[in-house]
């Protein structure tokens, strides 16, 4: 293995140039230092691009069967080294060690279907005359920057990097400056796989300094994001016009409940999509939008849910819900739930910091129930990213849609009934790119398309699975072939 906690340049396990370093710490305990990691700068991506560069050529006319092997083995290790990981994950992010072992499981499953999708990168032919054939090949795209966040620091990366390896690109990485180990350990994986050294480059650092020189930079030809839209709109501008973006953010999802639905199945719905992962899912749920003869009877159900659920570091056996995964997050929380009372909300569960006692050194919020916000309130509206939902009755399906849909994003959605007129009409009608029924807002197949519409995406090629996964990460070669 190598040095811990350095950046990957060129082969070698080095030190931003700078020789600075930041801390990673523990969200449960924060006094935990997880470890240092560099500190880079512009310098040290500007070394990174042209090594990767100069390395993927070989990669890239390696035969698909050698990039399938690789990422075949990789997903072996992955899923030997699983359980491991998953405790540096809970320990580095916060969510409880079953989330976690979740998260490190999932990537071997990854790993392997982007292995398979090397050995399917098929080209077409197309109709022509006597002695001609015209065909096209998919060729890799080149320097592939991948930029991810940390709430699922090793999902972001394996379906973004497997994607771009498997095509015969190289990879320069920026994960999180929230979760650089779990960045460290992906790319260890695949070292360890047997990739050739230098086609993938790690360069750990701050986003505004790291995720600018690489979006800036001369030599990047492709640039794949996951994090918020404030931050995805800034790429969007910088990315030159031979550069292509994809760019995955936030979201503002809903569950919608009918009133045939039966209230403990709806409960348990909003339950798994609200307060798994501490609310800090991307396709989370933060707002239920129920039928006005259920009203009363969910936010009872919902309160007695959110109430017992057991908040501790995710480490400890019990625990339901880890802290937020930083001291910006627990503040912006706070800061919500500050808001939903300003604006004449009703707190039924939850609403305050569990800061003291044993969780007095974590990022703790009780998990947080609203009820009675007005139409207008921004917790409707804005992305919490965190353990809060607010409730709001609805006199119909059309009145659903209207509000599920009065959000800048368009991530996820779901509806739970059994009427399947309604649910006709809400798949057709609904601006959302992930819709589903009965089922929590999160939770998502690794082999179907993801991605939302309007602010949450820019659709550049949709992740996971489906047709278009390999869109991103390859480019068409149309070849006129003459006797
Ligand atoms: P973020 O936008 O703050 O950071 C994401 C990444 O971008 C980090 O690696 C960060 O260092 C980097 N970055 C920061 N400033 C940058 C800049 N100016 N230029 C380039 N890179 C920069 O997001 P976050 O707080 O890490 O993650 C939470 C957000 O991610 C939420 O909005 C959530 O909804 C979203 N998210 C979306 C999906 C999805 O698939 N749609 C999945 C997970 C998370």
């Amino acid at each position: 293995m190598t040095s811990p906690h350095h950046n990957y340049i060129g082969g070698i396990w080095c030190p931003a140039a700078s020789g600075a370093m930041f801390d990673d710490r523990n969200p449960a305990d924060i006094g935990d230092l997880v470890g240092a990691f560099p500190d880079s700068a512009e310098a040290d991506v500007t070394s990174a691009i042209p090594a990767v560069r100069a390395a993927y050529p070989a990669w890239a006319s390696a035969s698909a069967e050698t990039r399938a092997d690789v990422l075949f083995r990789a997903a072996e290790l992955m899923a030997v080294r699983a359980d491991g990981i998953a405790a540096e994950l809970t320990r580095e992010e916060g969510k409880t060690l079953q989330e976690a072992r979740n998260e490190a499981r999932r990537i071997a499953a990854n790993l392997r279907l982007y292995a398979g999708e090397a050995l399917r990168l098929n080209g077409e032919t197309y109709p022509a005359g006597a002695q001609q054939f015209v065909l096209s090949i998919r060729e890799p795209v080149g320097v592939v920057g991948v930029i991810t966040p940390w709430n699922f620091p090793l999902s972001m990366a394996a379906r973004k990097i497997a994607p771009a390896l498997a095509a015969g690109n190289g990879v320069v990485f920026k994960p999180s400056e929230i979760t650089p180990l779990m960045g460290q350990r992906l790319v260890e994986v695949l070292l360890d796989a047997g990739l050739p050294s230098g086609v993938i480059a790690l360069v750990q650092g701050r986003g505004p300094v790291v995720g600018r020189a690489l979006t800036s930079s001369i030599g990047i030809d492709a640039v794949t994001f996951t994090g918020s839209f404030a931050v995805g709109r800034e790429i969007a501008r910088t990315l030159s016009t031979d550069v292509r973006g994809q760019l995955e953010m936030g979201g503002k999802n809903a569950t919608v409940i009918l009133a045939d639905a039966d209230i403990e199945k709806a409960a348990a719905i909003v339950e798994r999509g609200a307060f798994g992962l501490t609310g800090q899912a991307c396709t989370g749920t933060s707002r239920v939008l129920v039928a006005r003869p259920l009203y009363d009877a969910l936010v009872d159900r919902l309160a007695a849910i959110a109430t017992k659920i057991v908040v501790g570091p995710g480490s400890q056996e019990g625990v339901g819900m880890g802290p937020l995964a930083t001291t910006a997050q627990y503040d912006k929380v706070l800061g919500y739930i500050d808001i939903a009372r300003d604006e004449g909300g009703r707190i039924v569960a939850g609403g305050r910091s569990l800061r003291n006692g044993a969780l007095a050194a974590g990022n703790f919020v009780s998990p947080t129930v609203v009820a009675d916000l007005p139409h207008s309130s921004r917790l409707l509206r804005e992305e919490i990213f965190g353990p809060v939902i607010a409730v709001r009755a609805v006199d119909d399906l059309d009145e659903a849609i209207a509000i599920a849909d009065d959000t800048e994003y368009g991530l996820a959605v779901s509806l739970v009934t059994s009427h399947l007129p309604s649910v006709l009409t809400f798949a057709q009608k609904t601006q959302h790119g992930i819709v589903k029924v009965n089922s929590p807002t999160t939770g998502v197949a690794l082999n179907a398309p993801f991605g939302g519409f309007k602010h949450s995406s820019n659709q550049a090629a949709k992740e996971q699975g489906g047709a278009t996964v390999m869109d991103f990460y390859t480019r068409i070669k149309t070849i006129y072939l003459g006797a």
